[in-house]
């Protein structure tokens, strides 16, 4: 049994709505409410949902870029939040991400080699001549040659400009990166190679990732398990052919239905989900899929569905288990 690297322990992030004139807090924007899970060394967890599940804010909370409301996030048996200033900053140096955009996540003042060793520099982790030595090496890890080392991002192709911030990410040699849907921004054909790019960089550095996507056709070839979030709860978790092919929960079975079948004589049987996503400021009662669920039950609009384990870490959120 692998060693779990991250513990994630009741995390909330509201955000506050202020009003008024003295600026009162009126309500919160509930983006992540109370979500458990770990990750393992070494594995890719996957995390999906729709735009506003709350994905990208719980990856910025364990890279420290968001402070969580409520809740622990443990690193290696470590809590995060209670570490002191220096050991925080050591700590970040462990956890990387790598983010969605790369027109937006580069220094455009900046060139790629100047990018890169920015990191390495303000962690006083080398200088000179070996600085440069460890720039080159990573442009050679992430695909890219040395002579781009003085080019600027505007003469890269968005996929370029992702192996800059993939090296970027490598440079302070992390434990853990959070992919915040690091090829949704790519042509498709660019796409599959910074996946294989990730997975090749994976298992060079032994690397544990959480990759955040949209849609589960993406983390579907990368991820060795997958957790399934909707409005600030994580719905079902599981190992990757536990998911795909015995999904349970009805939200998670409709995000599956949409993924294309690469078969002419196999019709797929696309589950259209009726509605909007409700507000995450007065989230439904009960379990809060139920305004978008064709199975919804008389509990369901009542009491919130805990997470229970079916089967080898299989978990589920829903009355019906
Ligand atoms: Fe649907 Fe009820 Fe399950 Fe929610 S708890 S997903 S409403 S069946």
């Amino acid at each position: 049994m692998a060693e779990v690297l991250l513990q994630v322990k009741n995390l909330k992030k509201y955000f506050p709505i202020h009003s008024g004139l003295l600026n009162k807090v009126e309500n919160n924007v509930k983006a992540v409410d109370d979500i458990s899970f770990d990750i393992l060394k070494g594995e890719t967890l996957g995390l999906v949902g729709e735009s506003g599940c709350g994905k990208s804010t719980t990856g910025r909370m364990i890279v420290n870029l968001l402070d969580p409301t409520e809740g622990e996030i443990i690193f290696n048996n470590e809590n995060i939040a209670k570490a002191n200033k220096k050991r925080q900053k050591e700590l970040r140096k462990e956890i990387q991400i790598i983010f969605q955009d790369p027109y937006a996540s580069l220094n455009p003042r900046m060139t790629i080699g100047d990018i890169i060793a920015e990191p390495m520099r303000v962690n006083d982790m080398a200088k000179g001549q070996e600085l440069e030595k460890k720039v080159k090496e990573l442009l050679e890890y992430v695909g890219l040659a040395s002579y781009h080392r003085n080019r600027y991002p505007h003469e890269f192709s968005g996929g370029q400009r992702q192996r800059v911030g993939i090296a970027r990410a490598l440079a302070l040699k992390p434990k853990l990166i959070v992919c915040d849907e690091p090829v949704s921004a790519l042509d498709v054909s660019i796409q599959a190679q910074v996946l294989n790019l990730l997975d090749d960089l994976q298992k060079e550095f032994n690397l544990t990732y959480l990759f955040i996507a949209h849609g589960l056709n993406v983390v579907k070839h990368v991820s060795n398990r997958v957790g399934v979030m909707y409005l600030g709860k994580l719905v079902e978790i599981g190992a990757d052919d536990s998911l795909y092919n015995n999904a349970k929960h009805p939200y998670t079975q409709a995000l599956l239905s949409a993924i294309p079948i690469p078969d002419p004589t196999r019709r797929s049987e696309r589950i259209i989900l009726e509605g909007d996503v409700p507000s995450p400021i007065n989230p439904p009662k009960g379990c809060r899929f139920h305004t978008r669920c064709s199975k919804c039950m008389k509990i369901c609009k009542e009491v919130e569905p805990r997470m229970k384990e079916l089967e080898n870490g299989h978990q589920v959120a829903c009355h019906l288990y």
